[in-house]
């Protein structure tokens, strides 16, 4: 059967289409769907999905980016959240495709489950829901999944914050995570008119391209994730006043800070992902 031929850059076909259907768009679901072909067509273009790729994507909404991705002979698996949403692709949009799959309900709570049966994706592709873009990519990288390719299309500032290296002044306790295993790079802006209904922010495209080698050995990244949090969980508050939190005694603490190098004054922002790794076997 032929791929749906419905189209995706018309406001009124999208509307005709959410009132055929009885659907309405929800904001908690951060549903803002692209209706620019050219960025529709360049983000699958960045994605590098080819026949044959096991490909993610988070939010499919009606598929406007899924059908490219399909096209592409990739064998998607789309998480969706939205059942009047997941209705229209399973009986209209992508009836009989067999490189489709569609996981129903919160990909924050389904992903894990896929990930332990069919292992890491080629690529993670996605126009994320504004309230689920970091925790999930966080989540990826906390439990492991790092896919050789991800293109996200987020808020502009949370794609600043992906890219910023440390000394900049958008990097954060997020930053340090996504550049442990990856290279990560701004590829597009896109202006909220792109968007139906348009966003109150604008919007970019950051690719996050796998490192040859993680700055991080892999036995370490069980106790290094959380350690990362904790000594980001209070920006203002210094990395030995973070590390109270950890329940151990003053002097363990100090002795630890002493052994990886790192000033009692220093604040989290400021530490390299080495001096990290130091403190997380010093507190072992
Ligand atoms: N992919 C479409 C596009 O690019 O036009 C829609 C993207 S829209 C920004 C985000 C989509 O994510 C919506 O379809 C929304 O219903 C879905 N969504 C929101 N939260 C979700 C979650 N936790 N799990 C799965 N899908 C979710």
């Amino acid at each position: 059967m032929a791929i749906w031929d419905f189209d995706y850059t018309s406001v009124s076909a999208v509307k005709s289409m959410l009132s055929e259907n009885t659907l309405s768009m929800t904001k908690k679901f951060g549903q803002n769907f692209l209706i620019n072909d050219q960025a529709l067509n360049k983000i699958t273009e960045l994605s590098t999905a080819k026949k044959g790729d096991k490909v993610w994507e988070v939010g499919p909404g009606f598929g406007a980016l899924t059908k490219k991705l399909i096209q592409t002979g990739a064998n998607v698996t789309a998480f969706e959240i939205d059942h009047g949403f997941c209705k229209v692709l399973r009986e209209q949009a992508f009836v009989d495709q067999e490189n489709f799959t569609l996981i129903e309900g919160d990909a924050l709570k389904n992903w894990k489950e896929i990930f332990e049966k069919e292992g890491t994706p080629d690529v993670i592709c996605a126009n994320l829901p504004y309230n689920v873009g970091s925790i999930f990519i966080a989540s990826l990288i906390e439990n492991r999944c790092i896919a050789p390719i991800m293109v996200f299309t987020l808020q502009s500032e949370v794609v600043s914050r992906i890219c910023a290296q440390i000394g900049d002044e958008d990097y954060s306790g997020f930053s340090l995570l996504t550049n442990v295993d990856y290279t990560c790079k701004e590829a597009l802006r896109l202006k909220s008119g792109n968007f139906f209904p348009p966003p109150n922010v604008d919007s970019s495209v950051v690719i996050m391209t796998k490192r040859d080698k993680s700055l991080i050995e892999e036995p370490d990244a069980l106790a290094f994730f959380p350690l990362v949090r904790v000594l980001f969980s209070q920006r203002r508050k210094t990395v030995k006043n973070n590390l109270k939190a950890l329940k151990k005694s003053s002097q363990e603490i100090d002795e630890a800070l002493q052994k990886a190098g790192i000033s009692q004054t220093e604040r989290a922002e400021k530490l390299t992902i080495e001096q990290i790794v130091s403190l997380e076997r010093a507190l072992r």
